[in-house]
């Protein structure tokens, strides 16, 4: 059928998107406002579980800065230390990311043209040629998905982050996660290390607070909750963002198609949309190259990626409101007797970052304690 894909947003997803499709022989171009993909990429962190990213095909290697066992939960005093012998995750430099898909996308075939900004009428003009097919793959704010009419998502999380020299870092293979309703309203604090005495500290907040997560990020680091990592370390930069918490409830109209942070597909638990967001590209690449061949319909796309991931994406919001709706107090109950019942083992055992139903399942199948 000789059809063309345009693809809106050269973030991680997008160029993943563009890759696949070019790789299949696809004619795709990608555009973005941006005069260089890793521009902003300090936003965003970049940490990733190793199954997750051999499974999206992401070219992350020569991007790896450090490796992570495990992560300890803080909720007031009370803490759940949660520690493998195996590595779990890696922390990717976001910046050096974003150009090795860039390279990987154009190296396939595809183009990346930056430096321009799609607006309403020139996306309109871009669905209304049949011949092509619209991919919204622009962020959490979509203006693709503003344009068409997509419902939108319910919350969002404001986050703040920064990174910091001259840290005291006791283990620099383990993440900190800092829950406290009071400061990281319906999300959490965060403390990442880097290398041995770089880390980065952030925070998330519902966008139904009533604060910005600079204010949020302000409080966080009185709080007290980070002295022992920041006394007399050097802050380096800072970055707001926002990240959506929830799947749009539509995401293919006619010609056009959503995927990544622009559908919202995350995990409401971390927050984390690169793994969730490259498996959706590529049921959409699938879809696409039916389409492309054959003439199948691109609904095919929002039945398939539902099917494979909403039970762990829908997993994810409700440990996300479970956790969420938790005063401090009864957090640190909760966590007090979640260690009784040996919890910090079995997480440590079986915990997996992106799938809980497989974490569920192993519960069931022998208990908290084995
Ligand atoms: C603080 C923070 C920490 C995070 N940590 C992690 C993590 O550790 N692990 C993880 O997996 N995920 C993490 N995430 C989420 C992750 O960053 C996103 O899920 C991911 O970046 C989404 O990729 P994307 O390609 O869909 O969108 P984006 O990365 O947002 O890319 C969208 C692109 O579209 C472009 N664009 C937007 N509108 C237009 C337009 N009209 N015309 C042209 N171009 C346009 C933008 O310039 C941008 O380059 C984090 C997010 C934040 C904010």
């Amino acid at each position: 059928m000789g059809r063309s894909v345009s693809i809106i947003g050269a973030g991680v997803i997008g160029l993943t998107l563009a890759k696949d499709l070019a790789l299949r022989g696809i004619e795709v171009t990608v555009y973005d406002s941006k005069r260089n993909v890793s521009e902003g990429a300090g936003k965003a962190s970049g940490i990733f579980s190793v199954a997750g990213l051999e499974r999206s095909g992401i070219p992350y290697r020569k991007g790896l800065v450090n490796t992570l066992n495990g992560a300890v939960l803080w909720a007031g005093k009370e803490s759940l230390r949660i520690k493998s012998k195996d590595t779990k995750a890696y922390v990717v430099d976001r910046a050096i990311l974003a150009d090795l898909c860039k390279s990987d996308a154009e190296s396939a075939g595809a183009k990346v043209v930056l430096g321009k900004r799609m607006d309403r009428d020139r996306l309109l003009e871009m669905a209304a040629d049949k011949d092509n097919i619209l991919v919204g793959a622009d962020g959490a704010v979509s203006t693709v998905a503003s344009v068409f009419g997509f419902p939108s998502a319910k919350e969002h999380i404001l986050t703040y982050k920064a990174e910091y020299d001259s840290a005291n870092i006791e283990d620099r293979h383990m993440v900190g996660l800092y829950f406290s309703n009071k400061i990281a309203y319906r999300f959490f604090g965060w403390s990442c290390p880097y290398t041995d005495d770089r880390i980065e500290l952030g925070i998330g907040i519902s966008s139904r607070a009533k604060i910005t997560s600079t204010v949020a990020f302000k409080k966080f680091m009185a709080s007290g909750m980070v002295d022992g990592i920041i006394g007399g370390a050097r802050q380096a930069n800072g970055f707001a963002s926002i990240i959506p918490l929830s799947a749009r409830a539509r995401t293919v109209k006619g010609n056009v198609a959503l995927v990544g942070d622009a559908a919202g597909q995350v995990k409401a638990t971390t927050g984390g949309g690169i793994i969730f967001g490259a498996l959706c590209a590529k049921t959409l690449a699938n879809v696409i190259e039916k389409n492309v061949k054959s003439g199948a319909s691109l609904e095919a796309y929002e039945k398939e990626w539902r099917k494979r991931y909403t039970m762990d994406l829908k997993m994810h919001s409700v440990l996300h409101s479970y956790y969420s709706t938790f005063s401090g107090k009864s957090l640190e109950t909760f966590f007090r007797a979640s260690k009784l019942l040996g919890a910090e083992g079995f997480f440590s055992k079986y915990g997996d970052m992106d799938r809980p139903s497989l974490m569920i399942k192993r519960f069931f199948l022998r208990g908290l304690t084995e």
